[in-house]
């Protein structure tokens, strides 16, 4: 018999053109409808590159035709341009991708490696644009290791609102959503494929955002399921990579500037950390190794957006609760190199 679940799973068949997932994973199947053994399917996806919609449809109709006893069939393709979501604002319909409405910029900080400082670069990042006046979220995605309530200090349960939505932590002037907030430190958090897709998206959609200038996603690091969710169902604004000089780190950052560029998320600029330590006499030793973020921002012909040094009172905040980037930029070159990362980024966006 011809079910929905059927059509679903034969269409589980259907990866998205250059990435391991496939349709259903990415949640592009809108819809659905069966009369008798006759059904219509709705795809819709977010793309500039014809080639997608039309592979999707050969493999899509491929698909169908092979589930037994099928009767006419017939596939809808939506295709929406991307930048229209993102300018718009608003919701980009039934596209792959929409906006979050009431937000108006959302940016993805991403890294190839764990480590690096990618969770330290984005609460940093949302502290710096807060403290310049924006209204500012910041969304933890990291759903196997989570760090804001530890960055910020709070370990507050968040509540639900009357349309059950999550109402978001605030600490140091930015909305806060984390799955540290709804484990415990000692639960460890198995949730894997449809499960992570369908906790990302929730986190992202069911939250009572309200009004947001920025919305600062910490992505897990690499490139696996959790971010092409994010990178795929949602209009992004850009992405921000975080690196270290370091030769190793720099590879895997490459690969997570594929992953933006094949999904046309724009990169907005690479920023180094761990760039290099002072010491007490105000000699500067690059431990990492010297230059490699400035060399991977003109690999990508994107802007280098900032070098933050290696220093134990950033490492030491970061465990207190209290980001680096909350204190005065003339007491903490750290906390300067943030403010000018958040003033650079503001530029671009504009
Ligand atoms: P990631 O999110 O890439 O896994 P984190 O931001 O969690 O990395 O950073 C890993 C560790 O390194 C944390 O303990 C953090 O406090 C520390 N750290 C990150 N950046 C710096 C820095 N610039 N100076 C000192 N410690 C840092």
């Amino acid at each position: 018999m011809i079910t929905e679940e059927s059509i679903r799973e034969a269409l589980t068949q259907v990866k998205y053109p250059g990435f391991s997932r496939d349709i259903v994973a990415f949640g592009l199947v809108k819809e659905i409808k069966l009369v008798g053994a006759d059904v219509e399917v709705t795809i819709s996806m977010q793309t500039k590159d014809a080639k997608v919609p039309e592979q999707i449809f050969k493999d899509a109709q491929d698909a169908l035709n092979k589930v037994e006893g099928i009767g006419v069939t017939r596939v809808n393709i939506d295709v929406k341009n991307p930048d229209a979501g993102v300018q718009g604002g608003g919701d980009a319909g039934g596209g792959g991708k929409s906006a979050i409405p009431g937000v108006k910029k959302v940016i993805a900080v991403g890294s190839g490696k764990g480590g690096v400082g990618k969770s330290t670069v984005s609460s940093n990042l949302a502290v710096a644009l807060a403290k310049a006046g924006y209204k500012v979220g910041l969304c933890d995605c990291d759903l196997y290791g989570p760090s804001t309530a530890q960055m910020f200090g709070t370990d507050q349960q968040p509540m639900a609102n009357e349309k059950d939505e999550i109402i978001p932590i605030q600490a140091h002037g930015v909305k806060l959503m984390s799955m540290s907030f709804l484990v415990n430190d000692s639960s460890p958090v198995i949730v894997r494929g449809p499960l992570a897709t369908r906790y990302t998206q929730q986190f992202l959609r069911q939250v009572e955002w309200g009004e947001l200038d920025y919305l600062i996603l910490d992505l897990p690091p690499g490139t696996g399921d959790i971010q092409l969710t994010i990178v795929q169902t949602l209009a992004l604004d850009g992405a921000v990579i975080v690196t270290t000089p370091q030769e190793v780190a720099l590879i895997d950052a490459r690969k997570a500037a594929t992953m933006f560029a094949k999904v046309n998320v724009d990169i907005l600029g690479v920023v180094e950390n761990m760039s290099w330590f002072e010491c007490a006499h105000g000699e500067r030793y690059p431990i990492f190794g010297d230059g490699g973020g400035v060399r991977e921002a003109e690999r990508l012909k994107v802007p280098l957006l900032g070098q933050v040094p290696i220093d134990v009172h950033t490492r030491e905040c970061a465990d207190r609760g209290t980001p680096v980037a909350l204190m005065d930029a003339g007491e903490s070159v750290t906390s300067g190199a943030f403010g000018e990362i958040a003033e650079r980024l503001n530029g671009i966006l504009k």
